[in-house]
């Protein structure tokens, strides 16, 4: 990395530039400073931390970072392991996901902040010579010259900066700003519903997992993060405004009739400032890459909170451009248009798949229960998946493990670090 000064714009050269310092962005300049490359990664935030993100670390997530050596540093973090997803109805409570059922080394959903999860990955990039993550840097604008994007203008906590790169990686997330600097709109998709989110302490003897309960015109999801209740309610689509002039007692009330163990607890919500407001979006774009420029995360694809694989999709898309881009340098000189393309080759098909299965979900699922007013019995599928257990191993497999995991391509740097070295 070059850096010089010339009074106004402070200016980078470098290999990569990762714009957003989420999992995928994250995971994406740890995999390529491990080939040896240079990588700048920047991130609008002075740090990680954000409520309410996505807190799960899949399966097949927890199998990429055994693949790194770093499946120790998770567990040194408070974590919360869940292994089955259950789903309440007015005739009775059914387990849908059984995740213990899925033959791989980590059969559960780790709970953890996302970011424990990023500093994880923070700091086994940060000890390769080629990383740099600059925080506090919000990237603005992108750079284009000779037919290709050649970097971006961000601004820094002491001025502009601009970045210039072989190829430059928009990981900024579903509000992605490269992407409309790029003048790219994803397809949307709609969904029919919101998601308040809020926490509410959770006693030692009560039951562990996650519990999805169903009611008249009601959906909430109850996760176990150990000492609190991580409790999703979700509410049709802009019904936000409704359900806070309807005021926090009502809110309180609704939970409790779904989940009347909560009784003692709701009071700790004082007001609508304990709530937070997710807007969900499903959406992708048509096309992940221009030349010098690729999309990968919620960037290329919002994904529906159903199933909770937003972070998963955005690991497992680093982890397949990154072995794309290392194995396509060597061969045709990097990084062209084609080989831009074939990330989005391979992870189209587990794109639109999950989405699907979310669309379907939603249409089928949710919505009928928003709409309902009277209590709801469990559908016949999910009987189903109550009278034959194995048959749980299905969704645990696409919720846990996805529909195209992907593997860690083995480095080929000179200065590669064991995962042993990555870990001290
Ligand atoms: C409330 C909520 C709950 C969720 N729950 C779950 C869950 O339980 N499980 C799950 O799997 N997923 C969940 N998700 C989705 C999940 O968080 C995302 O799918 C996942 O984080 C996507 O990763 P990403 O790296 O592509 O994008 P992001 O995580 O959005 O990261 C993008 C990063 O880019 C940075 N950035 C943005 N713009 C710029 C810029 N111009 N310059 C520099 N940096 C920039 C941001 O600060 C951010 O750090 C949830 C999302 C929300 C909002």
């Amino acid at each position: 990395m070059m850096v010089s000064m010339n009074g106004v714009v402070t200016k980078y050269e470098t290999d990569v530039c990762i714009v957003g310092g989420g999992p995928a962005g994250m995971m994406l300049g740890l995999l390529l400073a491990r080939q040896g490359l240079d990588v700048i990664v920047l991130e609008k935030h002075p740090d990680f931390i954000r409520d309410f993100r996505g807190d799960t670390v899949h399966p097949s997530t927890l199998d990429v970072l055994d693949q790194l050596g770093l499946v120790g540093e998770t567990e040194e973090v408070p974590h919360r392991d869940v292994a089955d997803l259950r789903t309440t109805f007015a005739d009775g409570t059914y387990r849908v996901a059984d995740f213990s059922r899925l033959r791989t080394a980590h059969p559960y959903i780790r709970f953890m902040p996302q970011s424990d999860f990023l500093n994880v990955l923070a700091k086994a990039a940060q000890k390769l010579p080629g990383f740099h993550l600059l925080r506090s840097h919000e990237a603005i604008d992108l750079v284009p010259g000779g037919g290709a994007i050649q970097g971006v203008r961000a601004r820094g906590p002491d001025g502009m900066v601009q970045v210039s790169a072989k190829l430059t990686v928009a990981a900024d997330g579903r509000n992605s700003a490269l992407r409309r600097c790029a003048g790219m709109r994803p397809r949307e998709y709609g969904a029919p519903m919101d998601v308040l989110w809020f926490r509410l302490s959770r006693a030692a003897g009560s039951a562990r997992g996650l519990d999805m309960h169903f009611g008249p015109g009601k959906v909430v999801l109850a996760i176990d993060r150990g000492d609190y209740w991580q409790i999703a309610y979700v509410i049709p689509k802009g019904g936000d405004e409704r359900v806070r002039v309807a005021g926090i007692e009502v809110l309180r009330q609704s939970v409790v009739d779904l989940i009347p163990d909560l009784a003692d607890n709701v009071a700790e919500l004082a007001s609508f400032d304990d709530v937070s407001t997710l807007t969900v979006r499903l959406d992708r774009l048509r096309r992940w890459s221009e030349p010098g420029l690729l999309f990968i995360g919620d960037a290329a694809h919002a994904m529906s909170p159903i199933g909770g694989v937003g972070i998963n999709l955005a690991i497992q898309d680093a982890v397949c451009a990154a072995r794309v881009l290392g194995s396509g340098r060597s061969a045709t000189g990097w990084p062209s248009r084609r080989i831009l393309a074939a990330v989005h080759r391979r992870r189209w098909f587990p794109t639109v798949g999950t989405q699907l299965l979310q669309r379907i979900a939603q249409r089928f699922l949710v919505l009928p229960m928003l709409d309902s007013t009277e209590p709801v019995k469990a559908p016949p599928p999910l009987r189903l998946l109550a009278f034959f257990p194995w048959l749980q191993v299905l969704p645990a497999r696409v919720i846990g493990i996805g529909l195209r995991p992907e593997r860690v391509a083995r480095s080929r740097a000179p200065h590669r670090l064991s995962p042993r070295q990555l870990r001290t």
